[in-house]
């Protein structure tokens, strides 16, 4: 594993334009999912890309002086949430 794996993948910044994530609290259901992507924890915000029973979701964290603050985007087909973290990757969707 390299370096750059380990850290993960730093976002784009958002294109002008970009897709809307419809951000919203974590729902706080007991589904056990599995991270299978991370972005780069050096910054301030970093994203999941969580995968459970053939569904996906990004969950943002927002680290703040009062402490992280959470949102997930609404849950989608796996296929569908991969295709949303590559949109975010790439700095077409935030
Ligand atoms: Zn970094």
């Amino acid at each position: 594993m390299s370096i750059e794996d380990f850290h993960g993948p730093h976002p784009k910044p958002p294109k002008e334009g970009h897709a809307r994530i419809d951000w919203s609290e974590p729902a706080g259901r007991s589904v056990s999912s599995r991270v299978r992507a991370h972005t780069c924890g050096c910054e301030p915000t970093t994203y999941e890309l969580l995968a459970a029973g053939g569904l996906g979701l990004i969950r943002q964290t927002e680290r703040t002086a009062t402490g992280d603050r959470v949102s997930e985007s609404p849950w989608s087909r796996a296929a569908e949430a991969k295709g949303l973290w590559n949109d975010l990757l790439e700095g077409n969707a935030r």
